[in-house]
């Protein structure tokens, strides 16, 4: 039911560059007595959106740390299972998405069988990332302590955007995330009352070191985003997301086609990947694409069509604009990672991007179509604007959201003398 995933070897001193000396010291200093300290962190897939893409580093640079940390992720598991977490995924969210008794018991059985099939450990810290794995503490409590692994702290990594939920759904999960030590959120402000464990905030962070983020000779770029179709010499718009409802992907297309009248050299790449555990995604990506051929400007591109990480960095340190016009996002990676190449970034007004964004400082926060397409018109009119708004972007990301920072916060949370 699980497999543990190999890990790249990523160094905190590598990170210094980027980060500066003082954080790295700071690990350092808070590592010292925890060595080899045993931190499992299991979620449900290893390939595809912000999860995967946060414990390729998290994890190693915790190891570099001195701690023994380790990442599993879920082997097996039907695929219906998925359709199923989407589900609960998406009304955690706030869709109209309730969960009928049979995919109750589909989530819970798989849990149960999660829980039997529990990497052994022991370990002193164990972090479930989303509501996949949740299940799974109530089912080892029913196994035998001695056949169960030992572990001295459970937390819940909430990832999503919990600031309204479809009640019927959290309702039958608040039970779940109250046995465990501890809830990690975003932000404060998507624990609902219902949570009566200790609440810890943690934002998500990107890994400067990593290829998605080091940056691309601009003529290597403009050849990748070529070979596309586009035409670097004008001006592009672009939005990295998965195909997802809460991405908007329909009003990015809206914002681009009221802008298209007034400026009709404008390009729009949608950037995105399949998620193993999204089979939503390949849906809205066909309807997507029919709804796109029209228009040569507009260019869907995922995984299938080549998309990997290397042409993610290139379209988002070529864009003249990108978007994140997400209705929900917990946190937006993509936001983060575009900012820190100084794009200057419209973004929906979702409680996590306005966590990243400071209106009208280091990007813009957008409350409708028309709004995004004005702002991003604005950005392209003026490039003293966009340039001031790039900058301000990466020193933004430096401060608060590099994956250094991150690894402190894990590592205050794992640290029970204070
Ligand atoms: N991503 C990617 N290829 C794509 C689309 C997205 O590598 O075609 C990456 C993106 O760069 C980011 C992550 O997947 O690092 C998405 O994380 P985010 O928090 O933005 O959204 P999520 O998918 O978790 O909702």
């Amino acid at each position: 039911m699980f497999r543990e995933v190999e890990l790249p070897e990523k160094l905190l001193q590598d990170q210094v560059p980027y980060a500066g000396e003082e954080v790295v010291r700071e690990i350092r200093r808070l590592a010292q007595g925890m060595e080899n300290l045993s931190v499992l962190h299991v979620n449900s897939t290893s390939y595809g959106g912000g999860v995967a893409e946060l414990l390729y580093t998290i994890v190693p640079l915790t190891r570099d740390a001195g701690l023994d940390a380790r990442w599993y992720v879920m082997d097996n598991v039907p695929t219906e299972f998925f359709e199923v977490t989407k589900k609960i995924h998406n009304s955690l969210q706030g869709a109209e998405t309730p969960l009928t008794d049979n995919e109750w018991k589909l989530y819970e059985d798989v849990n149960m069988k999660l829980a039997e099939g529990f990497p052994p450990g022991p370990w002193d810290v164990v972090i479930l990332h989303d509501p996949q794995p949740l299940a799974t503490l109530a089912f080892l409590d029913n196994i035998p302590a001695s056949q169960r692994p030992t572990v001295g702290r459970w937390f819940w990594r909430c990832h999503i955007d919990l600031s309204t939920p479809l009640q019927s759904t959290w309702q039958r999960l608040a039970g779940h995330v109250n046995r465990f030590d501890g809830a990690i959120f975003t932000s404060r402000k998507y624990a609902q009352e219902e949570v009566k464990i200790p609440v810890i905030e943690i934002t998500p962070s990107i890994d400067p070191t990593s290829p998605k983020n080091a940056p691309i000779p601009d003529e290597e770029g403009r050849k990748i985003i070529a070979s596309f179709g586009i035409d670097p010499e004008r001006p592009l718009m672009v939005q990295v997301s998965r195909f997802d409802p809460w991405k908007d992907p329909f009003g990015v297309v809206d914002a681009y086609s009221m802008l298209k009248v007034k400026r009709p050299n404008l390009q729009l790449a949608m950037v995105g990947s399949i998620a193993h555990d999204d089979p939503e995604g390949v849906e809205l990506l066909r309807k997507l694409k029919e709804s796109a051929h029209q228009d040569h400007d507009i260019h869907v591109l995922s995984n299938e069509d080549g998309v990997g990480a290397p042409e993610v960095a290139a379209f988002q340190q070529l864009a003249d604009v990108v978007v994140q016009k997400s209705i929900r996002e917990g946190f937006g990676l993509t936001i983060t990672e575009a900012m820190w190449k100084m794009r200057p970034v419209v973004a929906g007004a979702a409680t996590g991007c306005k966590l990243q964004i400071t209106d009208g400082v280091d990007g813009y926060i957008i409350n409708t179509t028309q709004e995004c397409s004005d702002r991003v018109d604005e950005i392209l009119e003026n490039p003293d604007l966009a340039s001031r708004l790039g900058r301000a972007a990466r020193e933004t990301v430096r401060g608060k959201f590099l994956s250094t920072g991150h690894v402190a916060n894990y590592l205050r949370l794992f640290d029970v003398s204070k």
